[in-house]
């Protein structure tokens, strides 16, 4: 498996408004865009970082994994998940999984931007939720 990069950082927020007046107007980063992936209940709005991004989540939907999420956290958005973009995902779900970490997606599926992702199970990585993505 080869890692190439930090892809992004998975934040969630209550609303974009809420985490813009921290990601963009303190800290600066600009915004360039977003995407909806309704599979996944969840609004992307996309901070570039030199190669890598802060990805900020909206929830779509109550019942959505960024709403269960802010839910647990006492109403409160943070830190999600991290990103890993790999040279091939098939590949690096395989090997990890031959090495008996517990995957959430077995099988790619298609995140924004037209990456395939998958997500690793947190047990198996001391509580993270790790993401590894490939661009198309
Ligand atoms: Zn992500």
């Amino acid at each position: 498996m080869k890692i190439l990069q930090i892809d992004h950082l998975g934040i969630a927020v209550s609303t974009l408004e809420e985490g813009k007046k921290f990601w963009c107007d303190a800290l600066g980063l600009k915004l360039e865009g977003t995407e909806t992936v309704e599979e996944q209940k969840v609004t992307t709005a996309f901070c570039p970082v030199g190669e890598s991004e802060v990805e900020m989540l909206v929830s779509t939907s109550p019942d959505g994994p960024i709403a269960k999420f802010i839910e647990k956290n006492g109403g409160k958005g943070g830190f999600q998940h991290v990103a890993f973009r790999v040279e091939n995902i098939e590949e690096a779900l395989a090997e990890l999984k031959q090495k008996g970490v517990k995957l959430i997606d077995e099988t790619p599926r298609l995140g924004a931007a037209g990456c395939k992702i998958a997500f690793l199970h947190p047990k198996s990585t001391g509580g993270v939720l790790v993401e590894i993505s490939e661009r198309p």
